[in-house]
């Protein structure tokens, strides 16, 4: 995409959360579709239609553990029939089944020629060369028919389709040991900060662990993307010029730190070099300083999120996280939202989009803050279940009152 002279003029000012969102997401195409294996295909995207190879059941057979009889043979009971074969699934049966004729059949095993139902063991008396019918068993009862749960031909999934456990099964039920689905993004993930030292390390003085390279990497991963964590960059262009150089291979770039307008703030000017920043300045609490741009000759997205822990997640979520999903081919890209019942009046600036860590509570209709939402209160996102989004207009949302909450442990729906 070029850069347009509206995202020109939207690099130099506030926008809203949801201007932001609609230009991010207007930036994203789904990634070339791959093949895949069928055990690595889980919590991707469908990239072509699949219709069914075969029928499925291929064949008529039993759904019980029983005999299959005739059914003018078992109208009515007691019944005794003679007990011409035993079918277990796996065999084809032996032969047909005549009048006065039972076969004892096991679940899943085909149905013999002649016979069109099934009596359960537990209505007879069980008998291995004779059996007596105790139950009146109307025609076709226990009968699995060929077909019945899908057609040769017959289209199954369509493409966009996002693949659960189900769909892998759909799958394999129609042969498919390898699939077509659009590609998972790999996401370069750069922490930027002098203070900043590997978690495996004790902070020395004025030193803390990084926690975003973690953090925004597993929320990458948990939406089915590929995080590839760049090695810490310190406050000074030239690295970070250089671990952008490398960055830029992947489908995306997700750095943190380092984006506000302090002294060693390099982000903004480097994507600039690089590149072209669309907006780098939201209307949003926590989360202000947020930097939307592209790098290099494939016009790589670069998303410079806030250092402060919380913001880079909470922006992670409500920005990037709908952003890759596009990418990944997925057309939900946004979590449920629920109306409820605010246990405690929350203040906030009446400019500013303000998101309230929340604990939600559906059953009882109500949600409740983490407790203190400063911003560099980091274990409050362990808390959460859900945040309260405050829009713009108010500056406080009343105990009691009705609010909007996004439900971010819960996958999306629209
Ligand atoms: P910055 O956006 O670089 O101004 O950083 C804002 C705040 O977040 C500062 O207190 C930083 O020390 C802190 N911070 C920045 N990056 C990280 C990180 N990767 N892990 C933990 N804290 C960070
Ligand atoms: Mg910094």
């Amino acid at each position: 995409m070029a850069i347009s002279s509206s995202a020109a003029r939207a690099a130099n000012r506030t926008i809203s959360v949801d201007e932001a969102l609609e230009r991010v997401l207007a930036r994203m195409r789904p990634l070339p579709p791959r093949d895949v294996p069928l055990a690595e295909a889980l919590g991707t995207v469908l990239a072509e239609a699949v219709s069914a190879d075969m029928d499925l059941p291929p064949f008529h057979n039993s759904g019980m553990d029983g005999y299959a009889v005739r059914a003018s043979d078992v109208a009515t009971v007691p019944s005794r029939l003679r007990v011409t074969m035993h079918i277990a699934a796996g065999q084809p049966p032996a032969g047909r089944i005549e009048p006065g004729e039972a076969a004892r059949i096991m679940t899943g095993a085909p149905l013999p020629d002649g016979a069109d139902t099934i009596v359960r063991i537990e209505d007879t008396d069980a008998g291995m060369e004779r059996v007596e019918i105790r139950v009146a068993t109307a025609r076709g009862t226990s009968v699995r028919l060929a077909g019945e749960d899908m057609r040769a031909g017959s289209p199954l999934l369509e493409r966009g389709r996002r693949l659960r456990p189900a769909e892998i099964g759909v799958l394999a039920s129609t042969g498919r040991s390898r699939v077509s689905v659009f590609g998972r993004p790999r996401v370069a993930v750069i922490s930027t900060g002098d203070e900043l030292v590997e978690i495996d390390e004790r902070p020395g003085p004025g030193k803390i662990r990084d926690i975003n390279r973690s953090a925004v990497g597993a929320a990458i991963r948990a939406l089915g993307g590929d995080p590839w964590q760049l090695p810490l960059v310190r406050d000074n262009a030239e690295a970070l010029r250089g671990a952008l150089q490398e960055a830029m291979q992947a489908d995306a770039v997700v750095t943190s730190g380092g984006v506000s307008v302090g002294d060693h703030d390099h982000v903004k000017p480097v994507i600039e070099s690089m590149g072209s920043i669309d907006f780098w300045s939201m209307a949003i609490r926590p989360g202000k300083p947020f930097a939307f741009g592209e790098i290099g000759p494939r016009r790589t997205p670069i998303f410079g999120l806030p250092g402060n822990p919380v913001s880079s997640l909470l922006t992670f979520e409500i920005l990037v996280r709908p952003a890759l999903r596009r990418m990944a081919g997925h057309s939900l890209l946004h979590r449920p939202r629920a109306r409820l019942r605010l246990a405690d009046a929350i203040d906030k600036p009446a400019h500013l989009r303000f998101f309230a860590r929340g604990v939600a509570d559906l059953m009882a209709g109500s949600v409740r803050i983490t407790g203190s939402q400063g911003s560099n209160v980091f274990t409050s996102m362990a808390l959460a279940n859900c945040l309260i989004a405050l829009r713009e207009g108010t500056s406080r949302a009343e105990a009691g009152s009705a609010v909007e909450v996004i439900l971010t442990d819960l996958p999306e729906d629209h």
